[in-house]
């Protein structure tokens, strides 16, 4: 069976030499709903990075369903949504403008772009912002246009970084919801929380990073069972 990600004795040094990333073995199914759980620095988005190629690894393998990043990189790219950390798009672009030059780079014509943007904007109750410029957006509107970014090129797999991070619960759940509807369509979403509620609303199995390498890889089930029986202290400070 072909995994949607397969990653084996993925290392990475930053210049100046703090290795952030000690020898990563990780796989997640296809259609599986994931969580990388790990306390602040401990090399979550270091690893998301490279998976999206925006960070260069200094050793190991990264397969995206079967697809080696380093030989067919446009390929392995072109199955994954990515929603980053930081904010990263034209603040004073509209909405919509920002929806179709995404699905542009992937060669989505604008019509069917249009068609997706209605679709997800009213899903993620953004459709009354399409014409208004990002930075109008709260930080919960931002984080769902984002989403809605990542899944104009309709991905197999849906990558987020904190995605509900210093969101408000009710507009939490509602993402939430939406991405229990992407899963149940059968899209892979890995994500990274510091929210444990989050994990275990949403993830049928996790792993844990710390300090550049996985501690623990289990089911949601699993690390449930090891925290009741207290044999594990789980230690997820919140992320800047
Ligand atoms: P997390 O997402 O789990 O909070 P990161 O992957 O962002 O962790 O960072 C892992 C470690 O790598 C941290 O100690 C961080 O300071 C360091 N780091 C991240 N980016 C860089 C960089 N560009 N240069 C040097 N060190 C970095
Ligand atoms: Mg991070």
């Amino acid at each position: 069976m072909t995994y949607a990600l397969e990653i084996s004795g993925l290392a990475k040094t930053y210049k100046g030499g703090f290795e952030a990333l000690k020898g990563i073995e990780l796989t997640v199914k296809q259609g599986d709903f994931f969580a990388l759980l790990g306390p602040n620095g401990a090399g979550k988005s270091t690893t998301i990075g490279v998976i999206t190629s925006l960070v260069n690894k200094t050793a190991g393998t990264v397969k995206v369903f079967g697809y080696d990043i380093d030989s067919d990189l446009e390929k392995a790219k072109s199955f994954i949504g990515l929603v980053p950390q930081e904010f990263n798009f034209n603040q004073f672009e509209p909405l919509m403008q920002i929806l179709v030059n995404q699905a542009g780079y992937y060669g989505v014509p604008r019509k069917t772009a249009m068609e997706r943007a209605e679709k997800y904007l009213k899903q993620l109750e953004l459709w009354d912002k399409r014409n208004v410029q990002a930075k109008s957006l709260s930080g919960g509107m931002k984080r769902r246009l984002m989403i809605v970014r990542a899944l104009m090129h309709e991905p197999k797999m849906l990558i987020l970084d904190e995605p509900t991070a210093g969101v408000d619960i009710e507009i939490r759940r509602g993402m939430w919801d939406f991405l229990k509807v992407l899963n149940e369509q059968g899209i892979t979403i890995i994500l990274t929380t510091h929210y444990l509620e989050e994990a275990e609303n949403l993830c049928r199995n996790i792993a844990i990073i710390d300090g550049g390498k996985i501690v623990e890889n289990t089911s949601m089930k699993g690390l449930l069972a090891q925290l009741d029986s207290e044999t594990f202290v789980l230690d997820l400070s919140p992320t800047n």
